[in-house]
């Protein structure tokens, strides 16, 4: 049985907190990483919640409850992990492009380290050599995800190390000493064949003969959920089975019994996450209808970013004759949530809902035309709390200096 919200509740979650508006359902949360557990139950698996998705602190609070580690891009998502009470050791900081300073900083709170260029692991080995052990993040050259943008082992991409460099890596460890304790690699989004991860597998597999000390293998993330009926889904059962098999031959050969982790965001909390908006205007033009609603790409930019689709409905009208729309925002730019959407008729005043709004949505919002930030609420024991209050005027000032 799957977890989800109802039309009502969604609605009085409206009502009370007001739109727009974001709200998160903790038992959706829980099924997904308990499918998860479930899947790679064979293995030696450890989940590390992608946080960049959704930082919530309510939300990291709940990653740690159900014992979830933490994977995290920045320092600042590090520092958040630490006060929502994850222990260092469940800490994976991979930052990109960040200077050494950030990368000593997570040092310095004890958390996994997980470093993707060959000049910082060269500083890092020089400075510390053996004393604290690293992850290197490895590009495996593979054309995997959804579309370019979350695309991230292709030979183009700016994350990890080539592989091609193993042996430049090879003589840092040598030269400094430095330990070596996960590979790791990440090689996008939405990724919809599971044999993407066993290609990974098997050059890290190849590395790891060579490197004794390495325990882990991180296989990142990029578990793909359903946006609308019938679409797929990473088939995580699948992939559960073949790593098993993989590092049970590996272990056999080796006598290394490896872990295998993962950094799922979109698959823990996509589904959870409702994004509430009330249409302003209808508006029919010789081309189309139009539902104006009251938000715009500023709180939710997956479809103008990513082209991604979001299944809507409308809330307040569910038996309304069906007519198609175009579902646009209130920015003053082109501002497209949806074309030739299927909707239950939209009268001004109407709640529409998008779905699959947990992963990089609030996450994502800004501030642009002035506009506030939407309210945050969750969902627990079927009880809605806010998490986030929607922003004030006050709020567009606040770090201004008013010099004129
Ligand atoms: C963004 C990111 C993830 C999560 O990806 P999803 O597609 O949301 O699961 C995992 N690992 C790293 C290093 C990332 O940057």
């Amino acid at each position: 049985m799957s977890q989800s919200l109802s039309r009502k509740q969604l609605i009085e979650a409206a009502e009370e907190f007001g739109t727009p508006l974001y709200v998160y359902h903790a038992e959706k949360i829980e099924e997904q990483l308990n499918e998860l557990n479930k899947a790679f139950k064979e293995c030696n698996a450890k989940f590390f919640y992608a946080c960049k998705s959704l930082t919530n602190i309510n939300i990291l609070k709940l990653m740690h409850k159900l014992g979830a580690g933490l994977d995290c891009v920045s320092i600042n998502e590090v520092k958040l992990g630490l006060k929502a009470g994850f222990t260092p050791d469940k800490i994976l900081f991979t930052p990109n492009c960040v200077d050494f300073e950030e990368i000593e900083a997570g040092k310095l709170l004890n958390v996994h380290i997980n470093i993707d260029n060959i000049s910082m692991l060269e500083r890092f080995g020089n400075k510390y050599g053996s004393s604290y052990p690293v992850f290197i993040r490895l590009n495996p050259h593979i054309m995997a995800g959804g579309n370019f943008k979350i695309s991230t082992g292709h030979v183009d991409s700016k994350f990890g190390i080539s592989i091609h460099q193993v042996r430049h890596i090879e003589r840092i460890i040598k030269s400094t000493g430095l330990n070596v304790q996960g590979l790791h690699m990440h090689t996008g989004s939405e990724i919809k064949d599971t044999n993407v991860f066993i290609a990974g597998l098997e050059i890290m597999f190849e590395m790891a003969r060579q490197f004794p000390q390495i325990e882990v293998i991180d296989l990142g993330s990029g578990f793909k959920v359903p946006y609308y009926d019938d679409d797929v889904r990473t088939d995580v059962h699948d992939l559960g089975k073949k790593l098993a098999q993989a590092f049970t031959k590996f272990e056999k050969e080796t006598s290394r019994k490896l872990e295998v982790w993962f950094e799922p965001g979109k698959f823990l909390v996509s589904e959870a996450g409702y994004f509430i908006v009330k249409a302003n205007v209808v508006k029919t033009t010789t081309a189309t209808v139009f539902a104006g609603v009251n938000s715009g790409f500023n709180h939710l930019i997956r479809p103008m970013f990513y082209e991604a689709y979001h299944r809507i409905e409308n809330l307040s009208n569910p038996k309304g004759a069906e007519r198609i729309y175009t579902v646009v925002g209130n920015i003053c730019e082109t501002d497209t949530f949806a074309w030739d959407r299927k909707l239950n008729e939209v009268r001004e005043g109407d709640y529409l809902v998008f779905y699959n709004a947990g992963a990089y949505g609030f996450e994502m919002s800004s501030n642009f035309n002035s506009r506030l930030k939407p309210a945050e609420v969750l969902f627990k024991d079927g009880k809605p709390q806010l998490i986030r209050k929607r922003d004030e005027f006050e709020d567009l000032l606040k770090n201004q200096v008013e010099v004129l």
